[in-house]
């Protein structure tokens, strides 16, 4: 079953406006069997929504537009899709009715309601109206034949908080009752400490005996590698068997590099692992500016072991407050694996915690000498026994720069929670 999404909007197309509308589309329609085969963005030209419709439909039996149905003057969607399937605009009274609930009851604000707004209620009488519970701009669905095939499209507000809700609540349902779709199981694992081409080596014998409708995708970030086997099929308990049984060889032949089996970022691997070990956590970070202590309480929960972080971004607050010796500083500088190995003992006192992780580095674009260039970055983990520093060497922008450096410093967490050795430099390229 192929769909194709057109999203709407010159803002889509100067790059003002990211299109996320059609990755959650994907990915929702993805969960349920259905394969979108095309992703098109069109400005706000009639002819050119037209010849998107017309070149869409004739690639896939499922078409979902999104945008260009609110009140605003260049929104010229409803029009449109109006004279294309040949309808005429009649007021639709629960849509009516809807619009006045909504600025009755929910904004509070029924003197707002304009002349736009309740031309909202206008749909083409073609249309099944899908209720937009979040908004005042209804969904709307045709059928129409295309090349003797019957093809759905499905037309949805811009707005990517009132497009989700149409697309769970009443698209994806409405299309399961018309439809019927093949079953579609991911399974990831998230490996680090390997570059891709080295996993893909690995995985030579794995990969080439893959029977046809279960693929394995790599998708490589920051120092890690997420491998994700796709199988399709149309019994679904034979495929989940199958795909467990791949699951497995997978994650066997990649054993020593897997951080996670489930999909999970690595700030919640750590999350768990400290959880199970009742442990608790600080963090002293420089150059990441307090990235990592952000990653970290971005997972709900997390109170149960991070204590906090020290920010010490001056040479004088990684003195006062972390107790980095003075000497330290002079003679190693700032950026050193003594000053790293200094703010963890110094975290784990001040912040009285059972680990620390901490970071120093230049992470440009100014600020580099010869002999420590942009991207010079040190890391380390530890606890009161064993402390683990890594130089990376990174060579990429400021912001790149400080998200590897806070995936690569939980990444030696971890292995300093578990015990594991670590090699003490990382090249950019290794990323
Ligand atoms: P309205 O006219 O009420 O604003 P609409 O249904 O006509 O709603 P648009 O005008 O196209 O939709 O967009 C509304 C908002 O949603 C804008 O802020 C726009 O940037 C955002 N938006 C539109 N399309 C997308 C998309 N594909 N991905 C993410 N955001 C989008």
């Amino acid at each position: 079953m192929n769909a194709s999404v057109i999203t709407i909007g010159d803002e889509l197309l100067i790059g003002q406006t990211i299109d996320t509308n059609s990755a959650f589309i994907a990915q929702e329609f993805n969960k349920v069997g259905i394969w979108v085969k095309r992703r098109v963005a069109v400005g706000d030209i009639a002819e050119d929504i037209e010849t998107a419709l017309d070149e869409e439909s004739r690639q896939a039996q499922i078409i979902v537009l999104t945008g260009g149905l609110g009140p605003t003057a260049d929104d010229i969607t409803k029009p449109l899709l109006n004279k294309y399937f040949g309808g005429r605009m009649v007021e639709n009274p629960n849509v009516a009715r809807h619009i006045e609930y909504l600025f009755h009851e929910v904004y509070r604000r029924p003197g707002l309601i304009s002349e736009r707004n309740k031309k909202q209620a206008e749909v083409p009488d073609v249309a099944t109206v899908l209720h937009n519970a979040r908004g005042s701009a209804p969904g709307m669905w045709f059928e129409k034949n295309v090349n003797n095939r019957n093809v759905i499209f499905v037309s949805l507000p811009g707005v990517p908080h009132e497009m989700k809700g149409l697309l769970i609540d009443e698209v994806i349902p409405r299309l399961q009752q018309h439809l019927r779709f093949p079953s579609i199981l991911h399974r990831t694992v998230v490996t680090a400490g390997m570059g891709e081409s080295m996993v893909a080596e690995r995985l030579l014998g794995f990969e080439a005996a893959l029977p046809r409708h279960i693929k394995l995708a790599y998708l490589p970030s920051y120092g890690m590698v997420k491998l994700r086997l796709t199988g399709q099929g149309h019994h679904e308990n034979t495929l989940a068997g199958e795909i467990d049984l791949l699951f497995n060889q997978l994650t066997a032949t990649l054993e020593d590099i897997v951080v996670s089996t489930t999909d999970e970022p690595i700030e919640k691997v750590i999350g768990h692992l400290l959880l199970q070990q009742q442990k608790t956590l600080a963090t002293a970070e420089s150059c990441t500016g307090g990235n990592i202590a952000h990653w970290i309480t971005r997972v709900p929960g997390s109170s149960a072991y991070y204590n906090g972080s020290i920010i010490s971004y001056s040479n004088t607050i990684k003195e006062l407050l972390l107790q980095v010796p003075a000497t330290t500083l002079r003679t190693q500088g700032a950026v050193s694996s003594e000053t790293v190995e200094a703010m963890v003992k110094g975290a784990l006192r001040q912040l009285g915690t059972d680990y620390a992780v901490a970071t120093s580095g230049i992470a440009g674009p100014d600020g580099g000498t010869p002999q420590k260039p942009v991207g010079t970055i040190w890391i380390a983990a530890g606890n009161q026994e064993r402390i683990v520093t890594k130089l990376l060497q990174l060579r990429f922008d400021r912001d790149q720069n400080i998200e590897i450096t806070t995936m690569q410093a939980l990444l030696l967490l971890r292995k300093v929670i578990l015990g594991q050795e670590e090699s003490n430099v990382m090249n950019a390229d290794r990323t």
